[in-house]
């Protein structure tokens, strides 16, 4: 089959690669009719994920029909011919992280928990095209894929919804939903978002669902930006003002109740990002000319308030304003998404209209054209901010 695969810092191919199997008893194979490039696709294009390695399928937002299920999974939740979207965290369903719905750090589905935890100090679950870290499955940029635990994780969709539609509830759409979640929107309450990239977008929606009086998008992507405010968002362009004191400007100096990080190691390019498990055991450190995202969401928040990080962090970042949070009764929220707590919700509210997922969506290409696709996506080219893939 074809698929997307990574080559190199900077570079993806579509290539031949063998056909996926079933390996497991409760595995299914997808033929994937939809999938997606996101945000973290590009951490892995820039080279700062050290545990990528040549040929790894990328991609791990993914939908398509279920055309082969393994022996031991469960008829009644899932069988050939099902239309399905995968969620981006393999989940086993069991374990004490899975019963706490979080699904994202499920404990038994990395198989290279070793790596993951020399990282971050503890195992996390298994990702789709996302390195060996999270397991190294192949990714959904292909034209068929393994999905584990298929019958946890694969949500039905039974309803004539078009693949734009649910496509997202793989990952993005549920993720500025948790974004948003996380800050525990009361009334009245003014919601900032650093990153008007299809995450923060979908962050400023669901802050809009959950109650929020005023959203306010932070970015310097003017046609990404324009995109918020025809959504009725109020934008802060932060190469042209001083985001911090915009920001007090807007909220009668006291800052935004909540503070939404949507960037994630973007803001630095890796600069002064630094990487726990360096194959060179030499950290990476160098200056950054940019704001760092995190940083100023921290320090413009409201005292009491609440910084949700959904933004990708992998290794360490450096000066993080612990004084701030600590003396400011900050709190701090994070996480990979859980997605499997969100899916059906979310199905529901797009099928009630009160979230719109296609409206992030501006280039569809053929899988073949993987590659040109991570470059308008990675390059902000020709107003890019969502790439849909075709197989
Ligand atoms: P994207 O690259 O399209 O968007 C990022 C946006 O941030 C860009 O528009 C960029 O111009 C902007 N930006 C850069 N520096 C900034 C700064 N200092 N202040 C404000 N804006 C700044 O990516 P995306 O697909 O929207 O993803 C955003 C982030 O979410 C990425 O880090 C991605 O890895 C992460 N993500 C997390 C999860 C999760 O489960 N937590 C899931 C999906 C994506
Ligand atoms: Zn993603
Ligand atoms: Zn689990």
């Amino acid at each position: 089959m074809k698929a997307n695969c990574w080559t190199g810092r900077n570079s993806v191919e579509v290539q031949d690669v063998p056909d996926p199997s079933i390996l497991n008893s409760r595995d299914a194979t997808v033929k994937i009719t939809s999938t997606a490039i996101c945000g973290s696709d590009l951490h892995l294009l820039d080279g700062y994920v050290p545990t990528m390695q040549k040929g790894d399928v990328m991609g791990h937002e993914f939908m398509g029909e279920v055309v082969e299920v393994g022996p031991g999974v469960d008829g009644d939740r899932l069988r050939v011919g099902d239309r399905v979207v995968v969620p981006f965290p393999i989940a086993c369903g069991g374990c004490a992280s899975c019963r706490a719905e979080l699904y994202s750090c499920c404990e038994n589905t990395n198989p290279n928990a070793g790596i993951s935890e020399k990282f971050f100090g503890h195992p996390t679950a298994g990702i789709y095209g996302y390195s060996h870290l999270t397991g190294g499955f192949a990714g959904g940029q292909a034209e068929y894929a393994r999905a584990v635990f298929a019958d946890v994780n694969a949500l039905k969709i039974e309803s004539d919804l078009t693949d734009e539609q649910v496509l997202f509830l793989s990952d993005i759409l549920p993720t500025g939903y948790m974004g948003a979640d996380m800050c525990d929107i009361q009334e009245g309450d003014v919601v900032a978002v650093w990153g008007a990239g299809p995450v923060g977008q979908f962050a400023m929606d669901s802050a809009r669902v959950l109650g929020a009086d005023k959203v306010i998008a932070i970015d310097k992507e003017t046609y990404r930006l324009d995109m918020a405010a025809a959504q009725g968002y109020i934008t802060i362009n932060f190469e042209d003002v001083d985001v911090r004191s915009a920001l007090l400007d807007l909220t009668g100096g006291r800052g935004p109740d909540k503070c939404i990080d949507a960037v994630g190691m973007e803001a630095t390019h890796g600069a002064t990002h630094v990487h726990l498990y360096d194959r060179a055991k030499q950290a990476v450190r160098a200056e950054t000319d940019r704001p760092h995202a995190l940083r100023q969401a921290i320090l413009s928040c409201r005292s009491g308030g609440v910084v949700s990080v959904i933004g990708v962090y992998g290794g360490l970042v450096d000066k993080f304003p612990a004084g701030a949070w600590m003396n400011r009764s900050l709190t701090l929220r994070t996480g990979q998404c859980h997605v499997q707590k969100y899916m059906k919700p979310l199905l529901g509210m797009i099928e009630q209209g009160k979230i719109d997922p296609t409206r992030v969506i501006t280039h569809r290409l053929p899988l073949t054209d993987a590659p040109r696709g991570y470059e308008l996506f990675k390059n902000k080219q020709d107003r890019c901010e969502k790439v849909v893939l075709k197989p």
